[in-house]
Formats: C-alpha cells, structure tokens, sequence
C-alpha cells in the first residue's frame, strides 16, 4: 500500500491486523519461517471474512522475529528477549492509533510461553495506554484451544499434524516431504511439560524439534484450519467492535 491508501483504510471500525510468527525450529521437515506462513494465512483468512462483513481491513507486514527461547537450542533458531517483543508490538499499536485505525487484531501462530506473555502484556499495555481495541485471540488458552484438532489439544502442537498441514496448504514447495513422510510420531505433550516447568523442545522431549503426527498431515486439513483461524479472528474482532459500540452483534 502506498501511504494514501494507508490513511484512506483507517477510520472509526477499521481493523489492521498483524500476523505474528517465529524464526524457531520446526523439526527436520519444516522451514525455520513456518509460524510467519500460518500467520500471514491466518490474517488473510481472518481479512476476508472481516471485509465480507464491509470492515476497512488492512494486513500489515508481519513481525517476524519474535521470543522463542524454547528452540533456541537449535541451529537457524532467532529468538528476540519478551520486553523486546512487548515494545515492538506497543509502537506499531501506538503507530495505527496515532493513524486513525480502530482495532489491531493479532494473528499470532507462535505458542512459546515467553513470547505469548510478552504479546498479552502488550496487549495490556495498549489498551491501558492508547485506549486501541485490541483482538487477540491466543490459541494456547480457552475458549480458542477448544475449538482446534484432537492433536492440537493434546499439546503436541509444534511441528505436528497442525502445522504441517497449513504448510501444505500455503507453501508446499518448502516441506521436505520425503522427510516428513517417515517421521515417527511424537505425542509428548509439550503444554505439559511447560507446565511442568521445562524450559526447552530438547527437555519437552523434542529431541528434533517436533512433536505430533507430521507424517498424517494433508493440504487439506490445512486449509480447513486456516478457514478455522481466520472465523476465530473475525470473531475476536466482532467481540472488540461489539464491546466498543456497546452493540450485540
Ligand atoms: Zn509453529
């Protein structure tokens, strides 16, 4: 977009949504960019739904680095400190409301603890501060992780079924499929562990930065999931607008 038709698209209502990813390991089949494809899938999904509805939608450029200390173990891994990323995430936000817009929604696909604290003490920090809407539906808690796959809830959502999926879906040209095909799967359930207190994939028993069922996913069920994260964007949204206007919608 050029910068006039940036301040055209903001407005009372209009939506800005960042998708938000990781440079992180995603075990030997996926690239080190995968959470910034789902992310970007996500906000596009989420965008159509939101512009069907007659909402001023804009997709901002991604925020590709992020915290990811639990794979920063591994080769290719670039993992930001939290307070960076909660700093980041509050000068875009004090950006967009200084521009007009009326709701930053986040498409977050990143599920380490780290970076999802540092996104909801942004999150916090921009509704206290700049009095910007905010829409952020984080997968890893209710009553979002209850509408995602069996594998997903189990916990064994890094590099699984799920996200490789979406892969298939968006970039299938990057998955080294031959590989993929002969993983073994690895159900440990990394919520677990992380509420166990481990502090890493390698002692969440991720020894190659996966877990799940890589070698069941499809493009298919891909794209069912990113029609699924886009409905619960727009959803969030519709949420935000709603408690603004005071509406029911
Ligand atoms: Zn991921």
């Amino acid at each position: 977009m050029t910068w006039e038709e940036a301040r055209d698209a903001a407005g009372p209502g209009s939506v800005a949504i960042l998708p938000v990813g990781a440079i992180e390991a995603h075990g030997p089949h996926l690239p080190l960019e995968t959470d910034v494809i789902i992310a970007q899938a996500m906000a596009r999904s989420g965008a159509a739904r939101l512009a069907a509805r007659g909402s001023s939608v804009v997709v901002l450029p991604p925020l590709t680095y992020t915290a990811a200390a639990f794979a920063q173990g591994f080769a290719g891994t670039l993992s930001l400190r939290p307070e960076t990323v909660t700093a980041t995430v509050l000068d875009i936000a004090r950006g967009l409301a200084r521009h007009g817009f009326g709701v930053l929604a986040i498409a977050n696909a990143h599920l380490d603890p780290g970076h999802l604290a540092s996104l909801e003490a942004a999150v916090s920090a921009v509704r206290r501060d700049l009095g910007l809407a905010v829409a952020f539906p984080n997968l890893a808690a209710k009553p979002w992780a209850l509408r995602l796959s069996d594998e997903f809830r189990s916990g064994a959502c890094h590099a699984g079924q799920f996200e490789t999926s979406m892969v298939l879906a968006e970039r299938p040209e990057l998955v080294r499929d031959a590989t993929r095909a002969a993983l073994p799967p690895n159900p440990a359930s990394l919520s677990r562990s992380i509420r166990d207190g481990k502090q890493s994939f390698e002692e969440a028993g991720g020894a190659r930065a996966y877990f799940g069922f890589p070698a069941q996913a499809t493009a298919e069920e891909g794209r069912a999931t990113i029609e699924l994260l886009g409905a619960l964007l727009d959803e969030a949204v519709q949420a935000e607008l709603g408690a603004r206007t005071g509406q029911v919608k």
